[in-house]
């Protein structure tokens, strides 16, 4: 894995301010065929635009690449809600295109690297893997997001919230099997 990190990580400036409080991750699919690395360019352009209030996470992840756009500790447009900006922090999962560049096996290999993002994430700010730190996007703002795992874990189910829990309880387990593992040197490298 290799983990790439802006310029927001050696400048003084930063886009927001510093989060109220830390609260957990929101796992987001980003419904395009990008890789984490075509990021960087995409999201270049999006501050020579003057576009940033058009959303992004602090995250960026494929199956080879962590891009880093921003400090996690810092308040992110990811939600399209307040309160979810300015306690969780955004995992963009790259690729996720429905009848995009990726089969669905190929798609679950990113999906795999981003729960074990988010169990480093969540071990950094010492919190546990629970339905109150693990969260999706849906959850905040009308929206599909995440809509490929959505269809590939719930076969496209009922927008409930007996649908949300259960894709959730998915993320929970999966998150839970890397959790103890993750060492200090993981964490070190973390955004
Ligand atoms: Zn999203």
């Amino acid at each position: 894995m290799e983990h790439i990190y802006s310029d927001y990580f050696n400048l003084t400036e930063t886009i927001t301010e510093l989060k109220r409080d830390i609260l957990g991750v929101v796992l987001h699919d980003d419904a395009e065929n990008y890789t984490a690395k075509a990021y960087i360019t995409w999201l270049k352009k999006r501050i020579d635009q003057d576009e940033l209030e058009k959303g992004w996470a602090s995250v960026y992840v494929d199956q080879t690449t962590c891009y880093w756009f921003h400090p996690t500790h810092y308040t992110e447009w990811h939600c399209g809600d307040k309160f979810a900006n300015t306690h969780y922090i955004g995992i963009e999962r790259c690729q996720s295109k429905i009848n995009g560049v990726l089969n669905d096996n190929e798609f679950m290999k990113i999906e795999e690297v981003s729960f074990w993002l988010a169990a480093a994430i969540l071990k950094k700010y010492h919190l546990p893997v629970n339905r109150t730190t693990v969260r999706i996007h849906k959850e905040f703002y009308n929206t599909a997001c995440p809509a490929r795992s959505w269809l590939i874990h719930l076969q496209n189910g009922l927008d409930t919230l007996e649908s949300i829990n259960k894709l959730k309880d998915y993320f929970i387990f999966k998150i839970s099997q890397y959790y103890s593992d993750i060492s200090k040197k993981d964490i070190e490298i973390l955004g």
